[in-house]
């Protein structure tokens, strides 16, 4: 029987568990996938003795996407230009870590949009952020950031420019209150503004009939960005969009199996 794991601190919130069970169920394959929590203090040890050793592939969320790189033994060159890692997989007897969230993301925006020439603003920084600045850029959109925490959005400017040896891809926003609407057609929301809240980091009257709201959140589904932003026509991209079409990702890597991504938006509704 395969084993799996979704490690990371917490880890009880997440869907990424009951997703992939689903799927191996349904493509009766046998294996069981768990939840572990693992503090930042154990991250080394836990991979040492228990990761490296009873499990087939790993799925790694908050707050070790990063850390984890220096412990393993590879990484793809997605997750080496991006910085951060979300998935393990053993490659002969190496274990190699890699990226699922930047298609996730680019998949779930192709859902509605080809970001070709797009105008995105992104907000936020942080791991999320990253994977899906470098998404976009990859797939050619204009991107536009801005992150509560300035310092970190320019590192995170600097980091593409940087890794694709050109001047600026990224554009700064300095102050929130001061952004155009009318500057954008993609607006995505990559922070923690709206976990288990009812508060949006936009005023309810920038958005026009012409967005695309994008959320990363998934609890809950409907955001109070996402609402303000239907409210005035807009269309828009729940947060299970993304989770899910980084999981079929995952599934693709660890099973070499192709996963309906119906059936994993059947398992995060059930579940
Ligand atoms: P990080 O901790 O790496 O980044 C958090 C971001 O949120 C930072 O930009 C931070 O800004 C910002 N932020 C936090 N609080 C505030 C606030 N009060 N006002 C303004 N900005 C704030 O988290 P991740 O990027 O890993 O995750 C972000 C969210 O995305 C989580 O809800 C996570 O569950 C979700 N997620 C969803 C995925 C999916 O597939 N749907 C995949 C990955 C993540 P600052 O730098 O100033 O602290």
């Amino acid at each position: 029987m395969k084993r799996f794991a979704l490690i990371g601190d917490p880890v009880a919130y997440s869907r990424s568990p009951s997703l992939h069970r689903t799927a191996m169920s349904e493509l009766e394959i046998e294996g069981e996938f768990v939840a572990i929590r693992v503090k930042k203090e154990n991250l080394s040890d836990w991979l040492k003795y228990e990761g490296r050793n009873n499990f087939d592939g790993i799925a790694i969320t908050s707050p070790h996407k990063e850390t984890i790189r220096s412990f393993l033994d590879g990484e793809s060159e997605v997750s080496r230009l991006i910085g951060a890692v979300n998935t393990l997989f053993w490659r002969d007897k190496f274990l190699v870590g890699t990226n699922t969230d930047a298609i996730g993301a680019l998949r779930a925006i192709q859902g509605i949009i080809n970001p070709v020439g797009k105008r995105v603003l992104l907000l936020g920084a942080g791991g999320a952020a990253k994977a899906i600045a470098f998404a976009l850029l990859t797939a050619k959109a204009q991107v536009s950031l801005w992150n509560r925490t300035p310092e970190k959005a320019l590192n995170l400017a600097h980091h593409f420019t940087h890794n694709e040896g050109k001047q600026a891809l990224i554009h700064l926003q300095e102050n929130l209150q001061k952004i155009n609407p009318q500057d954008f057609d993609l607006v995505i929301n990559a922070t923690l503004v709206g976990l288990n809240e009812w508060k949006s980091l936009l005023p309810e009257d920038f958005w026009l009939p012409s967005h695309i709201a994008m959320e990363v959140i998934y609890t809950p589904l409907e955001t109070k960005f996402l609402a303000d932003a239907a409210a005035a026509g807009a269309e828009i991209i729940t947060g299970d969009q993304m989770l899910i079409h980084q999981a079929v990702e995952q599934f693709h890597i660890w099973h070499g199996k192709e996963i309906d991504p119906d059936i994993m938006a059947r398992a995060f509704f059930e579940n």
